[in-house]
């Protein structure tokens, strides 16, 4: 089974790759039939379809498996981009590893990943959330996550619901900055940045689908002073300590502290 990456909105964004799996399969199942008949047209490949999507996922599921069993070739793919990601399709994936049906991905266009490296946001490190939960519950533990977040933060989101998101975001991003990229890959492509506040103040009518990109909590002064005293050596950490005018008992204690351990922890290194 192979797993194909299709365009996010320019349909030349597909690999020689993909074309060629897509020609090769017995049969490609499509989370919209009707979606993937235009990509397939334009490519001028006729294929048998079997259309899945989340709400008949596990049923279908049952159905490729079976039909990978005989020996058919299936290539899976979505409405758009890479298929599992906020897309269905991790059910059969599962299932197939199961039994020992060989996966094989088909790498390209995924919108985070486009939306992130042209955002100038820090892309060493991000955490990708996708859609927010809409259960209330499930929705505020998210925004929490995202407020103590160090990291940069990737979410997907629909144009009607954008500026309620934004709203929220506005509460537990505190003026953080970040960037709203819409269209991507087609003509009308836009990347916006500011906080949330400004970027839902300035939107017109919300067109398109979003990719948010927030950047990474600062850290506070005490938190970076206290990160720079734990990469000193212990010595070194008692003798900047020591330079205060503070006396051994005191010392013992704020290292204890720093670095989140028992001041008897602290103690017995200063003993041996
Ligand atoms: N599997 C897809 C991928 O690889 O990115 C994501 C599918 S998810 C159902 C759809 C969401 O992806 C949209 O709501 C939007 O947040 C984002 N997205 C997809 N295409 C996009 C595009 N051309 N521009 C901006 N965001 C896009």
């Amino acid at each position: 089974m192979y797993i194909v990456a299709t365009p996010i909105g320019n349909l030349e964004d597909i690999t020689l790759r993909a074309i060629r799996i897509l020609k090769e399969v017995d049969i490609i199942a499509a989370e919209d039939t009707r979606n993937t008949l235009k990509l397939l047209n334009h490519l001028q490949i006729a294929k048998p379809m079997i259309s899945y999507h989340r709400h008949n996922e596990e049923i279908k599921a049952e159905e490729l498996i079976q039909k990978l069993l005989e020996g058919k070739k299936i290539a899976l793919v979505s409405d758009a981009g890479t298929p599992i990601i906020s897309d269905p399709g991790q059910e059969i994936v599962n299932k197939a590893i199961k039994q020992e049906i060989k996966v094989i991905s088909i790498p390209g266009p995924c919108a985070l990943i486009t939306a992130l490296v042209s955002s100038g946001i820090e892309a060493k490190e991000f955490i990708f959330l996708g859609f927010l939960p809409s259960n209330k519950k499930h929705r505020k533990e998210k925004l929490m996550q995202i407020e103590d977040q160090e990291t940069t933060i990737i979410l997907y989101e629909a144009p009607h619901k954008i500026k309620q998101t934004l709203e929220e975001l506005e509460e537990f991003t505190k003026g953080r900055k970040m960037v709203l990229a819409r269209e991507l890959t087609k003509i009308h492509e836009e990347y916006k940045q500011g906080t949330a506040k400004e970027l839902k103040e300035n939107m017109k009518e919300p067109r398109g689908e979003y990719v948010i990109i927030i950047e990474k909590r600062a850290k506070t002064k005490k938190q970076e002073q206290i990160e720079k005293r734990n990469e000193l050596s212990l010595k070194e950490h008692y003798q900047y300590y020591e330079k205060k005018g503070m006396n051994k008992k005191e010392i013992i204690k704020q290292i204890a502290k720093d670095r989140n351990v028992s001041k008897n922890e602290i103690y017995q290194e200063f003993m041996t």
